[in-house]
C-alpha cells in the first residue's frame, strides 16, 4: 500500500514524502479513502498510530478540491477538538506540514494564554480551527467564534476529553455546528458516554479499530532500579551523565517534584527545564522548542503537561516517580522508541511505590528487568529481593523467548499485539493475580500485598486519606 493508492492530491503526496513516510500506517490506509469521500468515521486508535495524518490528509484533500464559499471573510470550515493545548499544537503543526502550499489557513484556540491573538486570527478568517473545548466555548459565548460554516468536525482523543471533564463543553460546541457535516471521532478507548456520544453525532460511520500501539513496545528497553526516594536524584544525575543519554524526558508525579528535580539537575551541570501546569504556555513552548533543537538535554515533566509531546529522537525516558495509573506508564515510555527508532525507559522504585510497580507489571503483563548494578554511593533497598521472590508468570513475548519483530517500520505495524485484527479495547489485560486464585503463588502475592498496604497506611500516618478525583473532575491545570 502506498499513499498514491489512497488517491491523495499531488501536494499532499509531496508533503508525506518530504516527511519521510514510506507507506501509510494501518489507520491511514483504512481511514483516508473513506474520509476523502466525506464519510463519517469512528476510529478506535491511540496516539502513535499515525491518526493525526489519518484525518489531516483527507481533510486537506477535500478542502483543496472544494471551492470556498464566497463570503466577505473566511469562516472556519473544519473544527478539530483536542483535549490539551500540547495536542492541539501538534495537530496544528501537522496541518502546517501537510498543508504547505495549499493556501489554507488554520489557527489554534486554547486556554492558558491571552485570547486576543486568537480572536484576531478568527476575525481575519481561517479555514481550520484546532481547539481545546473550554476556550472555544468561551469564545463562542463572547461571539468571537462562528461555527456555522463548519463542514468537517473532528473529535480527537474523545475519551481523554471525557476524563478531563470536557463532555459538557464538547456538547455545547456540537450544538453550534451545522447538522449537515462530516464528523470524525477518534478515541483510544470507548467508555459508555463516548459510545453514546458517537451514536448521537455520527451518521453511518465507517469503523476502524487499531490495536493499542503496544502494551510495552518491543523497541523500548525497559529496566528498573530499586532505589530509595532520597537517592533518586543522585542516581538520575549519574545516569544522565552517561554517553548514550542524548535527549531524555524525566517524569515526576507532582509539579513541585518536577521543579525540585530540575533545580538539582541544573546544579549538577545538566541542561534541564521543567514543564507543567504552573508554567505559562509561552514558557512551555519555548522549552519544547529548545528541547527539539537539542539546546536542552532533559525535559522534566508531569503527565498532564507531557500528554501528546511528540519529539522524535528521545533516547531515554526516566520514570523518576512511578505513575499512579499503569496506563500512564505505557504513555510515558511511548515518548521514546518513536517512528522506528529504539529507546530506553528506566524506572525508579522506592519501597513506597511497590504496589504501583505491581499494578504496572500486571498491566504490561510482565516483570521489568531489575538493574542490579548501582553506582557507588547508592544503596539498594531491601525490597528488591522481596519483589523478585514474588510469583511471576512469563507472558511477554520477550520473556517467552519469542523473537523481536524487525525494526524500521511504523510503531503501529510492529509487534504481535499491534496487528490490525487484534482487539483494541484499551482495557487492562486480565488480572493474573485475581482473587480466588488458589495457587500458593497467589496466596503469597496476597500476603505481600497486605503487608505493603499496612506499611503504606502506616507511613500515611495521620494524613487524611484523600479521595481520588472522580472521572469527570477536571484535574488542576487542565486547559480550558
Ligand atoms: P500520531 O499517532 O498522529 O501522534 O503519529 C505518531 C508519529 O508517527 C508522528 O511522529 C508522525 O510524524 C509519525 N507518522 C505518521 N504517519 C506516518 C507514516 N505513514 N510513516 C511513518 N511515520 C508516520
Amino acid at each position: 500500500m502506498t499513499f498514491e493508492n489512497l488517491g491523495l492530491n499531488e501536494s499532499l503526496l509531496r508533503a508525506v514524502a518530504a516527511e519521510g513516510y514510506a507507506s501509510p500506517t494501518p489507520i491511514q490506509a483504512q481511514s483516508i479513502p473513506h474520509l476523502a469521500e466525506g464519510r463519517d468515521l469512528l476510529g478506535v486508535a491511540q496516539t502513535g498510530t499515525g491518526k493525526t495524518a489519518a484525518f489531516a490528509l483527507p481533510i486537506l484533500h477535500r478542502l483543496n478540491g472544494k471551492k470556498r464559499p464566497q463570503e466577505p471573510r473566511r469562516k472556519p470550515r473544519v473544527l478539530v477538538l483536542a483535549p490539551t493545548r500540547e495536542l492541539a499544537c501538534q495537530i496544528g503543526e501537522s496541518f502546517s506540514v501537510y498543508g504547505r502550499g495549499s493556501g489554507l489557513r488554520h489557527t489554534l484556540v486554547y486556554g492558558g494564554v491571552g485570547q486576543v491573538p486568537q480572536v484576531r486570527a478568527l476575525r481575519s478568517g481561517v479555514d481550520i480551527v484546532i481547539a481545546t473545548p473550554g476556550r472555544l466555548v468561551d469564545l463562542i459565548n463572547q461571539g468571537y467564534a462562528d461555527l456555522s460554516g463548519i463542514e468537517i468536525f473532528v473529535l480527537d482523543e474523545a475519551d481523554r476529553m471525557f476524563d478531563m471533564g470536557f463532555l459538557p463543553d464538547m456538547r455545547r460546541v456540537i450544538d453550534r455546528l451545522p447538522k449537515q457535516r462530516q464528523t470524525v471521532l477518534f478515541s483510544a478507548t470507548m467508555p459508555e458516554p463516548i459510545e453514546k456520544l458517537a451514536q448521537q453525532i455520527l451518521h453511518k460511520p465507517v469503523q476502524v479499530r487499531i490495536a493499542p500501539v503496544k502494551k510495552t513496545t518491543e523497541l523500548i528497553d525497559e529496566s528498573l532500579y530499586f532505589v530509595p526516594q532520597k537517592q533518586k536524584t543522585k542516581l538520575l544525575t549519574h545516569l544522565l551523565h552517561g554517553e548514550e543519554v542524548l535527549r531524555s524526558i524525566v517524569f515526576t508525579r507532582t509539579k513541585h517534584g518536577a521543579d525540585r528535580v530540575t533545580r538539582d539537575l541544573q546544579k549538577a551541570g545538566i541542561t534541564a527545564e521543567a514543564i507543567h501546569g504552573n508554567k505559562s504556555q509561552n514558557f512551555r513552548q519555548r522549552v519544547l522548542a529548545g528541547f527539539k533543537a537539542n539546546k536542552l538535554q532533559v525535559l522534566v515533566a508531569t503527565d498532564l503537561a507531557a500528554r501528546g509531546i511528540d519529539v522524535d529522537g528521545v533516547t531515554h525516558v526516566f520514570n523518576f516517580d512511578l505513575p499512579q495509573e499503569p496506563e500512564t506508564y505505557v504513555h510515558r515510555i511511548g515518548r521514546t522508541g518513536r517512528a522506528g527508532s529504539s529507546g530506553t525507559a528506566i524506572a525508579f522504585c522506592d519501597a513506597e511505590e511497590r504496589s504501583l510497580l505491581r499494578s504496572i507489571e500486571k498491566f504490561i503483563q510482565r516483570r521489568m528487568r531489575i538493574e542490579s548494578k548501582l553506582p557507588a554511593g547508592i544503596v539498594r533497598h531491601e525490597h528488591e529481593r522481596e519483589h523478585q521472590r514474588e510469583p511471576r508468570e512469563a507472558s511477554h513475548p520477550r520473556e517467552r523467548g519469542e523473537n523481536r519483530k524487525p525494526a524500521g517500520r511504523h510503531p503501529a505495524e510492529r509487534g504481535p499485539r499491534s496487528q490490525e485484527s487484534a482487539p483494541a479495547t484499551g482495557e487492562a489485560p486480565r488480572n493474573r493475580f485475581r482473587k480466588g486464585k488458589t495457587s500458593r503463588a497467589a496466596a503469597l502475592h496476597r500476603a505481600t500485598e497486605k503487608r505493603n498496604m499496612q506499611a503504606a497506611a502506616k507511613t500515611a500516618g495521620a494524613r487524611k486519606w484523600k479521595r481520588k478525583p472522580s472521572a469527570n473532575q477536571k484535574p488542576a491545570g487542565a486547559v480550558r
